[in-house]
C-alpha cells in the first residue's frame, strides 16, 4: 500500500526583525534562515517518518530544485514533482522579538502542477491506496475524482479553509481532516457539523486539548499528550502524515490516532517544521 500526496511544496524564508515594519519603512533583519515548507511537504515528510511508501504530486520551478533533492532525502518518492516555468511556491515570514508573525504567501509552482503529472502518478497507484489532498496546490478536485474512480481511498485536510473547496470535493472523501476553526467554518458553511455531512471518518484536531473522531462506530475522544509547547507550526500537517502511515499500515483508526498524537506532541517541543518531523525511533524513545 502507499500514500499519494498532491501536496504544496514551500520555500520558507524567515527574517528575524527588530519590530514589524510600518508602511513605508525600509528595515534590516537580525537573522534570515531559509526552510524547506508547506503543508504538502510536512505532510509527506511525516508520513515517511512513519514508514509508509509516499509518493509527492506537486510542482516547483528552477530555483526548487533542492527542495526536491531534501525530500528525496526523507524518503520520499520524487518522480512526479513536476518542473514548471513558474517560481517555486515562497513563504515570506516575518517575525518581531515577540514571537508575533507576517507570512506573506506566493504560492507559484504549487498552482500550476500540470493535470499529466497526476495522471502519471495515478496510473501507477493501486486499488486501496491513499490519495491525500490539501488547499495549497491546484488540481484537487480532479485527483479526489480521479482517485474515486480509481477505487482509492481518499483523505483530505480542509486547510487552508476554503469553503467552496471543500463542498466540491466531500461527495469524494473517506476522511476528513479539521481543526477545531476549520469545523466551525465548515458546519456555518454547510448548517451541518462536519460529522453529519457524509464523510465516513472524520477528525478534528483541538490543539492541546486533542482530537476528536467521529467514524463508524460514533465518536472517541484522544487526549493530548501533555508537553510544554515551543513551536506548534506544523502540528496538525504531522499529525495527518502520521494517522495516514498508521492506517496505510493496515492499523485501525485508534492505534493510528494514538500514534499520530504521540508524533505531533513531540513536534510542538521543537522550532521548525520538515526537517524537525519526528521518526519511529524518535517516538519509542520520547518519555513525556
Ligand atoms: P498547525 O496548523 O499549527 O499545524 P492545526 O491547527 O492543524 O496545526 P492542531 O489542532 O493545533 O492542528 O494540532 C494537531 C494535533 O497536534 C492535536 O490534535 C494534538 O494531538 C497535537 N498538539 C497540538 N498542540 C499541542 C500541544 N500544545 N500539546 C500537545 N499536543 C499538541
Amino acid at each position: 500500500m502507499a500514500i499519494w500526496n498532491l501536496g504544496s511544496i514551500n520555500v520558507d524564508t524567515v527574517f528575524s526583525l527588530p519590530h514589524m515594519p510600518s508602511p513605508g519603512e525600509t528595515l534590516s533583519s537580525t537573522a534570515r534562515n531559509v526552510f524547506l515548507g508547506g503543508k504538502g511537504t510536512n505532510m509527506s515528510v511525516a508520513a515517511a517518518r512513519a514508514a509508509a511508501i509516499v509518493h509527492h504530486i506537486g510542482a516547483v520551478g528552477d530555483d526548487g530544485e533542492w527542495t526536491v533533492d531534501r525530500l528525496m532525502e526523507y524518503g520520499v518518492d520524487t518522480r512526479f514533482i513536476a518542473r514548471v516555468d513558474e517560481d517555486t511556491a515562497q513563504a515570506m515570514i516575518m517575525v518581531d522579538p515577540k514571537g508575533e508573525n507576517i507570512v506573506i504567501l506566493h504560492p507559484g509552482a504549487n498552482v500550476a502542477i500540470p493535470q499529466a503529472i497526476l495522471q502519471e502518478a495515478m496510473a501507477e497507484a493501486q486499488t486501496g491506496d491513499w490519495l491525500l489532498i490539501q488547499n495549497e496546490t491546484n488540481l484537487q478536485r480532479t485527483a479526489a475524482t480521479l482517485g474515486k474512480q480509481m477505487g482509492l481511498q481518499v483523505a483530505y485536510a480542509a486547510a487552508p479553509f476554503d469553503a467552496d473547496r471543500v463542498k466540491a470535493v466531500l461527495p469524494y472523501l473517506n476522511l476528513l481532516f479539521l481543526n477545531a476553526v476549520e469545523a466551525a467554518q465548515l458546519e456555518q458553511a454547510t448548517g451541518k457539523r462536519p460529522q453529519d455531512l457524509g464523510v465516513r471518518d472524520v477528525i478534528i484536531t483541538l490543539g492541546g486539548d486533542g482530537a476528536d473522531w467521529f467514524g463508524p462506530e460514533g465518536h472517541r475522544h484522544f487526549d493530548a499528550v501533555p508537553v510544554t509547547p515551543v513551536d506548534t507550526t506544523g502540528a496538525g500537517d504531522t499529525f495527518t502524515g502520521y494517522v495516514l502511515a498508521g492506517l496505510d499500515r493496515g492499523h485501525p483508526m485508534a492505534q493510528a490516532i494514538n500514534l499520530a498524537t504521540r508524533a505531533a506532541a513531540l513536534m510542538v517541543t521543537r522550532h521548525g517544521t520538515a526537517d524537525v518531523i519526528p521518526d519511529l525511533k524518535e517516538l519509542e524513545d520520547f518519555r513525556p
